[in-house]
């Protein structure tokens, strides 16, 4: 069974009114913007027409946009409130 086939069992409650990750939308390091695209595993970052483009739908909480950010693209990570976020079913 492949990775995707795996995260294809979890599930997801999101929090529609509040995103527990805040990026700075006029960012523009174009370097880490990259960085963020390619090491999310849930491709939530995306580089459109020079901005950094985010959706918190999917996230896995891994907490790597927090630690490679340096608090620059990504202006604070928290876990999401209560019992939203993901729900892991496959390890
Ligand atoms: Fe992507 Fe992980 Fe950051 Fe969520 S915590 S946005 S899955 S890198």
């Amino acid at each position: 069974m492949s990775v995707d086939d795996k995260l294809g069992f979890d599930k997801f409650v999101t929090d529609e009114h509040e995103s527990h990750i805040q990026i700075n939308e006029d960012y523009h390091d174009e370097a880490e913007i990259k960085r963020l695209v390619m090491a999310c595993p849930a491709n939530l970052y995306h580089y459109d027409d020079g901005k950094l483009v985010f959706s918190h739908e999917g996230c896995l909480e891994c907490g790597t946009c927090r630690v490679i950010s340096g608090g620059k693209g990504v202006k604070s990570w928290k876990h999401p409130k209560g019992a939203m976020g993901v729900e892991f079913h496959q390890g």
